[in-house]
């Protein structure tokens, strides 16, 4: 699948890419990374990713299945305290 950009300041959709810092990770765990960034030809600025319909329905959905887990997982770490707290009280 060809990815697509635009350019937020100008509108354009040419880029090119080049290797930017990014940061990533939060807090303590934060590490500064070179990645391919696609810059816009006529002014330098970082160019948006353009998602098509069929990304963003698999984004939605991978989001939900996400929070389906991590309640699975809150949900697991609770009864597994409750059952520490009965078996050893
Ligand atoms: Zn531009």
């Amino acid at each position: 699948m060809e990815l697509s950009y635009q350019c937020p300041k100008c509108g354009g959709g040419e880029y090119y890419f080049a290797k930017r810092q990014l940061l990533k990770g939060k807090g303590v765990f934060i590490r500064a990374k070179m990645v391919d960034t696609p810059l816009c030809k006529d002014c330098g600025e970082v160019a948006n990713r353009i998602y098509s319909d069929e990304e963003r329905i698999s984004q939605t959905v991978n989001r939900a299945a996400n929070t389906k887990f991590f309640g699975f997982l809150l949900l697991g770490t609770f009864l597994f305290f409750t059952i520490l707290l009965l078996f050893f009280s």
